[in-house]
């Protein structure tokens, strides 16, 4: 937990979210701004600052949230594809500092992204 972290006080319930989903390493909820028709968050519950944080200790954690976030499209239906998105560091857009993984699908999806 760190006392900074917007995410870590989702967490620990200081900020409601509508939690979708939840198993002993994560929880995913709705983006409050979302960008497509479906638009979830699928965040650890242990505080790692960004993608570029993560250890080796790690990988599993990341295959987890990997495998959870298709597990979500699926029970989301969005049987037409979808796009995983974890923007790191400033120059990846990333706002809030606690890796997490977007869950974007309802719409094509254009590439290259912004
Ligand atoms: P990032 O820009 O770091 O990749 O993604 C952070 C995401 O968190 C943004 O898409 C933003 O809309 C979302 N967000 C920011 N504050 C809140 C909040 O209080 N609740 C929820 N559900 N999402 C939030």
């Amino acid at each position: 937990m760190n006392a900074d972290c917007l995410f870590c006080k989702i967490l620990a319930g200081e900020i409601p979210a509508n939690r979708i989903y939840e198993d002993e390493f994560c929880i995913g909820f709705p983006d409050i701004n979302p960008q497509a028709p479906t638009h979830l968050l699928l965040v650890p519950k242990e505080h790692i600052a960004s993608q570029a944080k993560a250890l080796a200790e790690h990988k599993p954690l990341l295959g987890h949230l990997m495998a959870t976030a298709a597990d979500l499209a699926r029970t989301q239906k969005l049987d037409k594809g979808y796009r995983v998105v974890v923007n790191t560091g400033d120059d990846g857009g990333q706002t809030v500092h606690h890796l997490h993984l977007h869950l974007l699908g309802g719409r094509p999806m254009g590439w290259p992204p912004g």
